[in-house]
């Protein structure tokens, strides 16, 4: 993996994760921002002390029973989220939803595209939002007839069997209690899943935040806490692989994060490396009996709502589409993160797995995947989606856009190709 690579991912783990109150400085939270890219997600959820109730009020999480093998052709099965995040106002170069239709009805669209692109592909979704295009949904989405009249969100939620999770920078006076709050306005019960969270350096987790967490801010009458942490990133852009983790755990502190502590009041669904090289890096290890029996493992897949167009994807799908036979096999579980966390209480029987990055590749020798190089081309950048089992020479479509290095930044490679867009 080349240095650009791990910076841009590392900045967007950042974008997911540096919720507002505790960098206070709005300067660093636009500039972490300026550089979002479409592969890094996190989420948190955490219950106040409550023992954590199975989150039978999510459409998505009761819309498909998991796998009830840990185990297919005897080998450990793999549980794949994909995700995205919608931004709020604060984060450079997004629209403001709330008063820009036309920005709203466009983005509207690439997202029912995209969210119906999974569905045909039988692929769950793990939609995540902060207020502004919630607010947006609000002002100006009374559902049009290919969603069956409903808003967007409810048609995700009960037409395609996606989850619904809040995602907050807790801006504007919003935490991530008021976001739930929007969600649930939309006619949507959110999922208790918090979609971003920090978790290193212990000094900045927000591990006990969420634990704490019960009510909103601007509605102080709504109660909302988490369940779920999903993912986990880090504040100050460094040592991010750290928490790169694949599994279930319960965190057992800031300081001992990816130690599981069965007194602890929330789990964490981790999302290991979360792009396409994550996936296949869990796949070889897989394939290579490197996975324990009876410990469930994890990757999630993640975009930027903002990236989406009609080659985002098209290229998405056909991505997808490498993937067909694991998937046919059940040694890839697609799964929402509830349903994931679900599998892992009610059929591994919560038995922590903790599997980090870190200790599965150095910066020095190929992973073991001969595409894990998402640098090797400009095509790939350009997709957010390197062809799977090649060396990202060309492009699922084979129609390169966007050349990073060049100097020119591309909307194509705004969030891939730090050196053309920063
Ligand atoms: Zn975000």
């Amino acid at each position: 993996m080349r240095p650009w690579i791990r910076v841009s991912i590392v900045a967007a783990a950042l974008c997911a994760v540096a919720l507002g109150s505790f960098f206070g400085a709005r300067a660093m939270r636009r500039s972490s921002h300026a550089s979002v890219l479409p592969s890094v997600a996190e989420d948190a959820n955490e219950t106040a002390g409550i023992t954590p109730e199975p989150a039978k009020t999510d459409a998505a999480a009761s819309a498909t029973a998991p796998s009830s093998a840990t185990t297919r052709d005897g080998l450990p099965v793999i549980y794949v989220t994909v995700a995205s995040h919608s931004e709020d106002t604060f984060n450079a170069g997004t629209p403001n939803f709330q008063t820009d239709k036309a920005s709203f009805d466009a983005q509207r669209a690439e997202l029912l595209a995209f969210a119906r692109m999974l569905a045909a592909h039988g692929v769950k979704y793990d939609w995540q939002s902060d207020w502004n295009f919630l607010n947006g949904v609000l002002a100006f989405d009374r559902g049009t007839t290919d969603t069956d009249g409903k808003n967007v969100v409810r048609y995700l939620s009960e037409d395609l069997g996606d989850e619904i999770d809040p995602h907050s920078h807790e801006n504007a006076g919003y935490n991530y209690a008021d976001v739930a709050y929007l969600i649930k306005q939309l006619g949507v019960e959110p999922s208790r899943v918090v979609g971003g969270f920090i978790a290193a350096p212990a000094s900045g987790s927000q591990v006990a935040y969420f634990s704490a967490l019960s009510h909103g801010l601007k509605y102080p009458a709504y109660a909302w806490s988490p369940q779920i942490l999903w993912g986990g990133g880090t504040g100050l852009h460094q040592n991010e692989e750290d928490v790169w983790i694949s599994g279930v755990w319960r965190p057992k502190s800031a300081e001992q994060y990816d130690t599981d502590d069965p007194s602890a009041p929330l789990a964490d669904v981790g999302h290991y490396k979360s792009d396409w090289e994550g996936l296949d890096e869990l796949l070889a290890l897989q394939i290579g009996g490197k996975l324990e029996a009876g410990k469930i493992y994890t990757v999630s897949l993640m975009s930027v709502q903002n990236d989406f167009s009609a080659a985002y994807t098209k290229a998405f799908g056909e991505r997808l589409d490498a993937y067909a036979d694991e998937t046919a096999s059940g040694r890839l579980f697609w799964a929402t993160i509830t349903e994931t966390y679900r599998a892992w209480t009610e059929t591994y029987g919560s038995v922590p797995s903790v599997l980090r990055w870190n200790g599965l590749t150095t910066t020095s020798e190929p992973g073991p995947m001969p595409n894990s190089e998402w640098s090797a081309s400009s095509a790939s950048k350009a997709s957010g989606v390197p062809a799977k089992g090649s060396s990202g020479a060309s492009s699922p479509n084979g129609t390169p856009r966007g050349s990073c290095g060049d100097g020119v930044c591309e909307k194509i490679e705004r969030a891939l190709c730090p050196q053309d867009c920063s």
